[in-house]
């Protein structure tokens, strides 16, 4: 990783000066300074398992459908976003966060190991939980910096020409298309993906231009000077491959510097694996580019490849992870059959359940019973034209920078953050039937789950396997 700077600057520069690319959900999630757990949980012998496990849900009503657009409202007036308004890549321009001369948001820059933590005298805000996060997030510093704020080729692990340009000229073939999609999928798997779907391309879900904010934040570049350059795929993409990655449920809970970790170190997941199945598909002749958050927009993506449903909260509900996760992709010339999307209950659910938006200490989340084609409220940040609940990502942000680290109370309070164990799987089967939609909440309240504090930290640091 020594090369990491010069690397990102070639891969970076040059995509910037020869590249022309292209926004459903952007939503911020990640953990939360309120204690909202209470102690003398009556049940806590059937707290969750802490183990990553996971199973697909066991759903009486699941659904697949052709397309997306089978199974989500989308506007024939949808228009595609610009990279430069999700909430990450306004800290290089938009007045309301950045400060001239400033680092913007610094506790997420690579470098923030030496900016003050404001927070260090809380539990679980300490050195030793700040290292932590650093540590966590390195594979992600190191490799594609700034991937997570939606900038694409910055690194040895995202290079566009490498990943483009594949030294096995002649492709190998593959005896069939389902043949090629198994051994993708399966490769995925063995790489570190917890899950993978293959997704159709559709051009949607891309930006329409990036923003170079590190320019702005790291190189001193004035905003007005720094490049906002139409993104274009130096090949013809045929597919996308998706990839869930499962947050740590240990971490997580204990919110402050643990969560922050659990979810840095699947963003370092989401780096490393996209890059290795990149790899894998050069070695066989195809071309790819890998992205965390930069490129396009996630959700829809993996909602294309099967992998779940849209939440409330503005983030995926994975059939299997449920809400403890994070997306990443790979785009390829390889032509693979799509999965399709599904349902599962979800957004069935949450039109009753509502606990990730009343939790959530800076009212982000709609508390309106259906979805909307329209957010309720106006900010470039989030694109219309979807029907789902948008989340507020100005009032989530400034959360976030409240306490120092990225949130994540509402992925910890929903029901779907669990383990598969016995009571998952009572939970899902009520949530699965209409009319066990009203107390299925009450019955995750009463089993325990969705607790979270700093009453969890000693947890996590003295768990031994
Ligand atoms: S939406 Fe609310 S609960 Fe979720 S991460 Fe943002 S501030 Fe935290
Ligand atoms: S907490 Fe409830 S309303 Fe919010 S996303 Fe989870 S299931 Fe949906």
């Amino acid at each position: 990783m020594g090369t990491a700077n010069n690397s990102k600057e070639t891969g970076r520069r040059a995509f910037l000066k020869k590249a022309t690319v292209a926004g459903l959900g952007t939503s911020l999630v990640g953990t939360g300074i309120a204690n909202l757990s209470g102690e003398g949980n009556p049940l806590s012998s059937v707290q969750p398992e802490t183990k990553k496990t996971g199973k697909k849900s066991f759903s009486l009503f699941r659904k697949e459908y052709e397309t997306i657009d089978d199974a989500y409202e989308i506007s024939p007036d949808y228009q595609r976003m610009d990279q430069k308004n999700i909430i990450f890549g306004r800290w290089g321009w938009d007045p309301k966060y950045y400060k001239p001369g400033g680092r913007g948001i610094s506790f997420l820059l690579k470098d923030a190991s030496e900016v003050p933590n404001p927070n260090e005298h809380l539990k679980g805000y300490g050195p030793v939980e700040h290292a932590l996060g650093r540590a966590a997030w390195a594979g992600h510093d190191e490799g594609a910096p700034l991937s997570n704020s939606g900038l694409a080729n910055t690194g040895p692990l995202n290079d566009w020409d490498k990943f483009s340009n594949p030294k096995r000229k002649e492709p190998y073939i593959f005896e069939s298309l389902e043949e090629a999609k198994k051994y993708v999928k399966r490769a995925a798997l063995f790489l570190g993906a917890d899950e993978v779907g293959i997704a159709p391309y559709d051009e949607r879900w891309v930006y329409t231009k990036q923003f170079d904010v590190e320019s702005v934040l790291l190189d001193g570049v004035a905003p007005e000077d720094a490049p906002h350059e139409e993104i274009k795929f130096p090949f013809e993409v045929k597919s996308v491959i998706a990839f869930t990655f499962e947050m740590d449920y240990d971490a997580l809970r204990a919110q402050g510097g643990l969560s922050d970790a659990s979810a840095a170190l699947e963003y370092s997941h989401m780096t490393e694996v996209s890059h290795k199945v990149a790899v894998f598909l050069n070695q066989l002749g195809y071309k790819a580019i890998p992205a965390g958050n930069d490129v396009g927009v996630s959700i829809p993506i993996a909602i294309q490849a099967g992998l779940g449903e849209i939440s409330r909260m503005g983030t995926l509900i994975s059939e299997k992870h449920g809400s403890r996760v994070r997306l990443a992709k790979v785009f390829t010339d390889l032509e693979l059959p799509p999965d399709k999307p599904i349902s599962f209950g979800v957004q069935d659910f949450c039109v009753k359940c509502k606990k990730c938006a009343e939790a959530c200490p800076s009212n982000a989340i709609s508390l309106e019973d259906e979805p909307s084609l329209n957010p309720e409220f106006n900010s470039i940040s989030s694109n219309p034209g979807v029907k789902k609940w948008y989340q507020n990502n100005e009032r989530c942000f400034s959360q976030w920078e409240k306490m120092g680290v990225a949130c994540g109370v509402c992925l910890t309070v929903c029901p779907y953050n669990k383990i598969d164990n016995w009571v998952h799987f009572l939970s899902e089967m009520v949530v699965s039937a209409p009319v066990g939609r009203d107390i299925a909440r009450q019955l995750d309240d009463a089993f325990g789950y969705g607790k979270l504090g700093p009453q969890y930290v000693d947890a996590f640091w003295n768990k031994e396997d």
